[in-house]
C-alpha cells in the first residue's frame, strides 16, 4: 500500500496573495472583495512578498532545495467558486524542491516539491438545484506541500500530519484555531492505480477516509476488478469516499505562465532567512544534547516551548540532572495550572538556586515551586502536600516490596498512584499524586543503598 499526501496550509498573511483585501474572518460572505480577488477585466495581481517569505521558510523547514528563481502559472479550469476561471499557481520552479522529513519514529518521507498558490472561494448548496458562492476566500495564500508516496498506513499518515503541522504551526506562527485552516488531498494505492481524496479536513478524517479506501481498494481487486484512477471526495457523517470524476492529469489544465507578474529571483531574500528549530528538531537535539530520554525531551516540547526554555536553562547553569529533576518533576507538573492563572515561571530559577545550594530542603524547593507557579499560598500547600505525602507513605509503609519492584521496573509506581488517587477521592490532581510518589519512592530507594 502507497500512501501521499498534498497539504494545503492557509498562509498566515493580513492581506491576500495578489490583493490588499483583508484574510481575517469576514463579517458577511462577499465582503472581503475586490477586482482583482474576483478577477473582474482590467484588474491586476501584485505579488504580496510575505507569500514568498513563508514558502522559503516552509520549503527550509522540509529539507527543499530553495529555487534561484520562481514564476506563477495559470492553470485553467471551470468551476464556479472560481471566478476568473483560472487559479494562479505554480507549476514549473516552484519555491522549493526534492526535500525530506524525518518522523520521530525514524522514518524519513521524502517532500517532491512545495509551492504557493491561491485558494479559490466556496460554494454551499442550498436545496437540491441551488448553490451560493462566497468570494471571501478567494486570493487567501496558500502553500501546497506535496510528498512522495512513502507513507504505509492510515495511522501512519495520521501521525506523519499531526507532527508536520505542528512543525508548521512553530515555524511560520500560524495560528493554532480560528482562521487558518489546514486541508489535505489523499492520494492511495492498494494495486497499481491510485485515487485521490480532495479536501479532506481533520487527523481523523484523513485517517478514516484512507481506512475506507484501503478496504474499498481490496474489495474491488479481491473480487477480480480494476482500480479507475479517480478523484473521489469524503463523506464525514457516513465515513464513505465518493467518486466525484475521472482524474484528470496535469496536462488536461493547460498550464500557461502568468503574463501579469514577473519571474522572482529569490536567491537574497532565501539567504536572508533564518527558521526557528522545529519542535520535532529541538525534542531531538535536547534527548541527545543532555542525555535524556526521547519520551521526555518529547513531553517537554509539546507542552510548551517556554517549558523547554527553562529545561535548557537549568541544564546549562546546573547539570542535565537537576533540570531532569525540577523541570521534568513539579515544574511540568505545575505548568497547565500557572498558564491558566497568567502567571510565569519567572521565580523558578532563583527557587532551584537556593536548593542546590542546601539553603532549603527537596520538599520545601517542590512546594515554593508550586506557590510561585499557581499562587497558593504556602500554607494551603504545606496542609495539602503534607496530607498526600502521609497518604503515599502509609501506602509504602505496609507495602515496602513496592519500593524494590520499582528498582527493576518503573512501572511499579503505578500501584502507588492508583491507591492513593482512589483513595484520596480526587482531592489532589493525577499530576501531582505521579510527581510526590516518584520523589517518595526515589527517596527511600536513595535511603536504602
Ligand atoms: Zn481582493
Amino acid at each position: 500500500m502507497k500512501i501521499g499526501l498534498e497539504i494545503h496550509v492557509q498562509l498566515p498573511t493580513k492581506s491576500k496573495m495578489f490583493c490588499s483585501c483583508p484574510t481575517t474572518d469576514a463579517p458577511a460572505p462577499n465582503t472581503h472583495v475586490c477586482p482583482t480577488c474576483l478577477g473582474m477585466p482590467g484588474s491586476r495581481p501584485v505579488l504580496n512578498r510575505k507569500v514568498l517569505e513563508y514558502g522559503i521558510m516552509l520549503a527550509k523547514l522540509l529539507g527543499c532545495r530553495v529555487a534561484d528563481t520562481t514564476w506563477f502559472s495559470r492553470k485553467t479550469y471551470f468551476y464556479p467558486d472560481m471566478s476568473k476561471s483560472v487559479q494562479i499557481t505554480q507549476y514549473d520552479n516552484p519555491v522549493g524542491e526534492g526535500g525530506s522529513y524525518k518522523m520521530a519514529s525514524g522514518k524519513v518521507i521524502r517532500i517532491t516539491r512545495i509551492h504557493v498558490e491561491e485558494d479559490p472561494g466556496k460554494t454551499k448548496r442550498v436545496g437540491d438545484l441551488s448553490s451560493l458562492v462566497d468570494y471571501n476566500r478567494s486570493g487567501i495564500p496558500l502553500a501546497e506541500i506535496v510528498t512522495e508516496p512513502d507513507l504505509s498506513t492510515p495511522a501512519e499518515a495520521r501521525e506523519f500530519l499531526k507532527q508536520l503541522i505542528a512543525d508548521i504551526r512553530h515555524v511560520i506562527d500560524l495560528p493554532s484555531d480560528g482562521e487558518r485552516s489546514i486541508r489535505c488531498d489523499c492520494n492511495i494505492s492498494v494495486g497499481k492505480e491510485r485515487c485521490e481524496v480532495k479536501n479532506v479536513t481533520g487527523l481523523k478524517n484523513v485517517e478514516r477516509a484512507l481506512t475506507y479506501e484501503v478496504l474499498r481498494q481490496t474489495k474491488i481487486l479481491k473480487s477480480g476488478g480494476k482500480i479507475e484512477r479517480e478523484t473521489r471526495r469524503f463523506d464525514e457523517e457516513k465515513g464513505v469516499t465518493i467518486s466525484v470524476r475521472k482524474k484528470e492529469f496535469e496536462a488536461d489544465y493547460g498550464y500557461i505562465d502568468e503574463p501579469d507578474l514577473g519571474i522572482y529571483d529569490i536567491r537574497e531574500l532565501a539567504a536572508s532567512i533564518r527558521i526557528k528549530e522545529s519542535p520535532q528538531n529541538r525534542a531531538s537535539r535536547i534527548a541527545s544534547q543532555y542525555g535524556i530520554e526521547p519520551k521526555m525531551a518529547k513531553q517537554l516540547v509539546s507542552t510548551s516551548m517556554g517549558l523547554a526554555d527553562l529545561f535548557e536553562e537549568v541544564a546549562g547553569k546546573y547539570d542535565p540532572q537537576t533540570a531532569i529533576k525540577w523541570v521534568g518533576g513539579p515544574i511540568t507538573a505545575n505548568w497547565k495550572a500557572m498558564e491558566e492563572n497568567g502567571r510565569s515561571p519567572e521565580a523558578v530559577v532563583g527557587i532551584i538556586d537556593r536548593f542546590t545550594s542546601g539553603e532549603i530542603t527537596d520538599s520545601e524547593c517542590t512546594m515554593e515551586i508550586r506557590s510561585a507557579m499557581t499562587g497558593e499560598s504556602m500554607e494551603s500547600i504545606q496542609t495539602a502536600s503534607g496530607g498526600l505525602e502521609d497518604l503515599i507513605n502509609a501506602f509504602l509503609d505496609e507495602n515496602p516490596e513496592v519500593v524494590n519492584d520499582y528498582r527493576k521496573n518503573d512501572k511499579a509506581i503505578n500501584r502507588v498512584i492508583g491507591t492513593v488517587m482512589k483513595s484520596s477521592g480526587g482531592r489532589y490532581s493525577s499530576a501531582e499524586v505521579v510527581e510526590t510518589a516518584k520523589r517518595l519512592v526515589e527517596s527511600r530507594l536513595r535511603s536504602q543503598t
